[in-house]
């Protein structure tokens, strides 16, 4: 063999599909009955099939999914929309109204505004911000980080490419430079409590905070987990994130059948 990779989740999947394409003989490890790690469907109860740990995606990134034709092996996006819905209890001080986000500008606009119109108008200024703090950082996702003191003339000449791309997305983008810095070191509640003043706006929001963060919303740090969230890109929408035909393990059988495909019969 020319390569082996010990752990058949997602990631070791891609890296075997990938230098399998480039010709090399790859053999992938894996210590479970099945590949995926943390990306698979599994019958929990019987007759019942269920994405075990992940459930949602939106991080993988589109070029993988067109690399590998991951469509011609069965994945297929089904876009969470609405994408959160977060109900008050009847006896409570909201008297059961509830607040639901999705694609709809207008709709989020009219369920925000059932608790406050000026978080409402808020809310679109606040998803474009983090629009344009995701334009900045997505240069920086589909290749390896930037070296420029190692390597051959090819992959100084990508570092340069990928650095001026990354500069030019910067310049574009300056007036959130101070901000996005403010994201990726202050505790998420910061930067919610001056966006808006609804609780049940600024608790649905913070959910992004916080998932498998184990973190408070009021953590330095947590803020960059709701960026994180936010750079999810699905079925070519971006900020979107949706569940997977088959639940997460068609994704990574998806991408074991694109590396077989290209790996050299067993010799
Ligand atoms: C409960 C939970 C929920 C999550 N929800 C989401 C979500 O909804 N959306 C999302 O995008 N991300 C989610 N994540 C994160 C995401 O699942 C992980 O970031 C991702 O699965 C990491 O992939 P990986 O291939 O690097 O590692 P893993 O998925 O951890 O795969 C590692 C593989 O290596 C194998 N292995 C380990 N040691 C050995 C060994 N010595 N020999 C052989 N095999 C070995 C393991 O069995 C496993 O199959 C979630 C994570 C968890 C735990």
């Amino acid at each position: 063999r020319d390569v082996i990779i010990i752990g058949g989740g997602h990631n070791g999947l891609v890296s075997a599909a990938y230098l399998a394409r480039r010709g090399l003989d790859v053999c992938v490890l894996e210590r479970r009955h099945l590949v995926g790690g943390a990306a698979v469907t599994e019958e929990m109860v019987p007759g019942f099939k269920f994405s075990r740990a992940s459930y949602l995606a939106g991080l993988l990134r589109p070029q993988i999914i067109e690399d590998l034709q991951l469509a011609k092996y069965g994945f297929k996006y089904l876009p969470r929309d609405p994408s959160s819905f977060t109900p008050t209890h009847t006896d409570g001080p909201l008297g059961g109204k509830y607040l639901m986000l999705g694609s709809d500008g207008q709709k989020n606009w009219e369920s925000i505004a059932q608790f406050s119109r000026k978080d409402a108008d808020a809310y679109e200024k606040y998803e474009e911000f983090l629009g344009q703090v995701r334009e900045v950082v997505t240069p920086l996702l589909d290749g390896p980080p930037p070296n420029p003191f190692e390597g051959g003339y090819h992959e100084k000449m990508a570092t340069m490419r990928q650095a001026s791309k990354l500069l030019s997305a910067a310049f574009r983008n300056r007036q959130v430079l101070v901000p996005f810095y403010e994201l990726l070191t202050a505790p998420a509640s910061h930067i919610l409590d001056r966006w808006f003043e609804s609780e049940i706006l600024k608790a649905t929001l913070a959910t992004d905070a916080v998932i498998g963060a184990m973190a408070a919303p009021s953590q330095a740090g947590s803020a960059y987990v709701l960026l994180h969230h936010v750079m999810g890109e699905a079925a070519g929408k971006k900020g979107v994130w949706a569940y997977v035909e088959g639940g997460m393990g068609s994704i990574s059988n998806a991408i074991a059948q694109s590396a077989q495909v290209h790996l050299r019969a067993p010799g």
